[in-house]
């Protein structure tokens, strides 16, 4: 006799949760609020509560993000999933808009973040039901769940230690490359074989990050071994046994916010000219800022076993 239930598993079990997010092997009964299911033991990413104080700035940024959000699912992913796809899941979705909008496309989307904030966040959303906070590394999802599984700008902050005060500093903690395999590993699991796992972050080839830094758009240079940014190479080693590819980030990568600054306006024009062409092996080289990594889960079981 099957319980009814929740399509969400046991992060801990890799087991079906009942309806009432209940484990029967573990006995834990998950809690959710508002609809969005917490698999987060209450150890968030970052620190906020109904209490926190917003600034203007960090508001502000929070606006920018909402388009940014809605450009990378509707210019970039939505043309690269298959008709065919049933299932997709946005690791590290963020605030969330890129479920609601892949859900109005007739997919039934899921996303995940380890966030306080962004929990908060999604009290805005239309599908909180398929929203839950959990970690990239212990996913709530059955084996083989999804056809497609996207994550933007997760990769880079798995096994690091960053400060944003005084100044932006990052440093790797000593089992950074084991979680980072982990991350992988956890991906290509709730992915079916054929599948693809799409992985996207700035290029640590590239000596200039736009995306990380004392300000939102301000650049940062670094050192090429910074133990942050991933490359192609890095990436494609977490990954042995998969084929892996490195994509144009043409029309995923668009200079809205540091448009508003003097090099952004520089880039914009020319740089989009050289995105739209670049070919697979300039996307993977230091001459490319953004990486957009195309994984396919390879349809060999034998592969799996490690
Ligand atoms: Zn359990």
């Amino acid at each position: 006799m099957n319980d009814p239930h929740s399509g969400l598993f046991c992060p801990s079990c890799r087991v079906a949760l009942n309806e009432a997010l209940v484990c029967p092997s573990c006995d834990t009964h998950w809690p959710a609020a508002g609809g969005i299911a917490d698999f987060s033991r209450g150890v968030y990413y970052d620190n906020f509560n109904d209490s926190t104080v917003l600034t203007d700035e960090h508001r502000a940024g929070l606006a920018l993000e909402m388009d940014g959000a809605r450009r990378r699912i509707v210019d970039y992913y939505l043309p690269r999933i298959p008709k065919s796809a049933r299932r997709v899941l946005d690791c590290g979705c963020g605030n969330g808009i890129s479920v609601d909008l892949l859900n109005e496309a007739g997919f039934e989307a899921w996303g995940n973040d380890l966030s306080a904030l962004r929990k908060w966040q999604w009290r805005e959303r239309q599908r909180r039901d398929r929203l839950v906070v959990a970690s990239a590394l212990e996913l709530p999802f059955a084996d083989e769940y999804f056809d497609v599984v996207i994550s933007s700008g997760v990769i880079e902050h798995i096994g690091v230690e960053e400060t944003s005060y005084p100044r932006y500093t990052v440093r790797a903690l000593p089992n950074r490359d084991e979680l980072r395999r982990t991350f992988f590993r956890e991906l290509l699991r709730v992915l079916e074989p054929g599948g693809a796992l799409y992985v996207d972050c700035p290029n640590g080839r590239f000596p200039i990050d736009f995306w990380h830094s004392d300000a939102p758009g301000r650049p940062r240079f670094h050192p090429r071994d910074e133990p942050f940014l991933p490359s192609f190479a890095e990436i494609e080693r977490y990954v042995p046994n998969e084929r892996a590819e490195a994509l144009s980030p043409y029309k995923r990568l668009q200079f809205h916010q540091a448009a508003r600054h003097w090099y952004g306006r520089l880039l914009g024009t020319p740089m989009s000219l050289f995105f739209r062409l670049m070919p697979g092996w300039i996307a993977a080289s230091a001459l490319n800022p953004f990486l957009v990594v195309r994984i396919r889960k390879s349809d060999h079981k034998a592969n799996e076993t490690e």
